[in-house]
């Protein structure tokens, strides 16, 4: 039976919804994507309409089983995957959310991190959640909603609502109303779940005020969530599979040694570290978390993020008109022997890890007469890399174990200069695999596990296949002068500029 192997992955992305259908050998058969619009009701705040992302899931789902010529029927399984942290808040009679949903981005409930930092709450919340206190997690986000949405608390009081991520909305939606879930690297984003005993911590609950009849129950990444309702596409369908969506790449990247690291390159970059069983408590301010749960035993990871990658490519081009497209990047930076001592540190909105600087503003460095467009634009590839660099140093420090090699995905990695220079900069070979679409594959692989499909994580990591790898051929002198530089315009840009 040709069809026994077809897994339907829903990838809902902060700026798109995309279903991919995937045969059982990871060729993707149909892909459909609906963009997502954003709305922004003030400064700092980020808001998705919940409606529009559920009416976007069916829509691509039906169209990719549609493009396939395949039905409900064929698909062994579905696995989903999802912008992580973003929030909401939904009557568990209706199914109507009580509010836009909170976008991860938002920055809304800043003074109430604020507040918590300052009463002294980061130790215990690092030790139980991983997580530093800040607006980007979804704990802060519901006490917003059950304070500012018109009687939102009193009905929670009543247990009339449900807090969910965006996976744990979908598979209420999918399955008409009936199944309240989440998965483990949902819920260690949520600033509301001990990492350590996998269970909402009752403290946290507390210091939030956030009822636990809110929550949804926490399940491995693979395994049965629920069915959908037999309409929606034509018959139901078993939800097998979820992961937030850069777990999912670790997954679809196939990093399941510890050691093993990948990095997704698109309008930011992500940085996931698998560290085995244990909980790597970071010196660094890097992020410990669930990486993946499997048949109840937890591999954790330790995560960094770069706020601006691609983002700095894409403002080349529409900020600066530097570039027509983001692959010139590629043709100019080559046409340079290097940048002559320029450095552009993106920080456009801050700098994340490892220096967690939300007042950082970005800078072009060491301009001189001679400095022409390829050299900013080469600058501005090259700092991808020293940032990569940056979180690299940070994971080995805290792992006590330097990575042999890194597994990239994502928009950005097309560009082979870049990941050469990046092979340079780290020392370290560059893994480029043949299918990009990492985090889709890696919801499907965890969906198509739990169906039965694959033998388990041997097997799926035999499917990985490169590309192409890029080796460092940079003399170690080179490479550390220009790290070295990078390290001093950082300084430059983090309040000293006078100095
Ligand atoms: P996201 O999923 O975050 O929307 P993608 O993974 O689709 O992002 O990657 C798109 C990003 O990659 C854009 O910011 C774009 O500027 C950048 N990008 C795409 N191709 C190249 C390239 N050849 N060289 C440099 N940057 C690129």
């Amino acid at each position: 039976m040709a069809d026994a192997g077809v897994v339907l992955s829903i990838d809902q992305g902060t700026t798109s919804t995309r279903a991919i259908l995937f045969a059982a050998d990871g060729t993707a058969l149909a892909t459909r994507q609906k963009e997502l619009p954003q709305i922004f009701p003030a400064d700092g705040w980020v808001e998705h309409d919940p409606e529009e992302i559920w009416s976007a899931t069916v829509e691509v789902c039906r169209g990719a089983l549609a493009d396939a010529g395949r039905a409900a029927a064929d698909v062994a399984a579905i696995g989903i995957t999802n912008q992580r942290e973003t929030t909401l808040l939904w009557d568990r009679r209706t199914g109507k959310p009580v509010h836009n949903a909170i976008v991860w981005q938002d920055r809304r409930t800043a003074p109430l991190c604020r507040e918590l930092a300052a009463g002294g709450h980061e130790a215990t919340i690092r030790a139980r959640t991983g997580l530093v206190i800040d607006p980007y997690f979804s704990g802060t986000k519901v006490a917003w909603l059950l304070d500012n949405v018109d009687g939102a608390r009193a009905a929670a009081e009543r247990g009339e609502l449900a807090f969910g991520t965006v996976d744990c909305f979908l598979l209420w939606r999918l399955t008409g109303g009936r199944v309240h879930a989440t998965d483990a690297t949902n819920a260690s984003r949520t600033l509301l779940f001990n990492i350590h005993t996998q269970d909402w911590d009752d403290e946290l609950l507390d210091l939030l005020r956030v009822p636990r009849s809110l929550l949804p129950r926490v399940q491995d990444n693979a395994g049965h969530f629920g069915d959908t309702d037999g309409d929606l596409l034509g018959g139901a369908v078993r939800v097998m599979g979820m992961a937030g969506d850069q777990q999912a790449a670790l997954v679809g990247q196939a990093c399941f040694a510890p050691g093993m690291i990948k990095s997704t390159y698109g309008t930011g970059c992500f940085v996931v570290l698998n560290t085995g069983g244990a909980a790597v408590e970071s010196r660094n301010r890097l992020l410990t978390t669930v990486g993946y749960r499997l048949d109840g035993r937890v591999t954790y990871a330790l995560e960094g993020s770069i706020f601006i990658a691609g983002a700095a490519v894409q403002w080349l081009r529409d900020g600066l008109g530097l570039v027509a497209s983001a692959p010139e990047s590629e043709g100019l930076a080559r046409a340079v022997e290097g940048t002559n001592g320029v450095y552009l540190v993106p920080a456009f909105t801050g700098l994340g890890a490892p220096y967690w600087d939300p007042d950082a503003r970005g800078a072009i460095l060491g301009l001189t007469r001679d400095s022409g467009i390829a050299h900013v634009v080469r600058a501005a590839l090259e700092a991808v890399c020293y940032q990569t660099r940056d979180l690299m140093q940070a994971m080995a420090d805290d792992a006590g174990a330097a990575p042999t090699a890194l597994r990239v995905d994502g928009g950005m990695v097309g560009n082979d200069w870049l990941m050469q220079f990046l092979a340079d900069i780290l020392g370290l070979p560059v893994d480029r695999p043949v299918v990009a679409e990492t985090t889709a594959l890696g919801a499907a692989y965890l969906a198509g596990m739990a169906a039965d499909l694959f033998g388990g994580l041997d097997d799926i990591a035999a499917r990985w296949r490169r590309q192409r790898d890029f080796h460092p051929a940079m003399e170690a002198g080179r490479r550390d002068g220009l790290y070295a530089g990078w390290r001093d315009a950082v300084r430059r840009v983090r309040g000293d500029m006078a100095a």
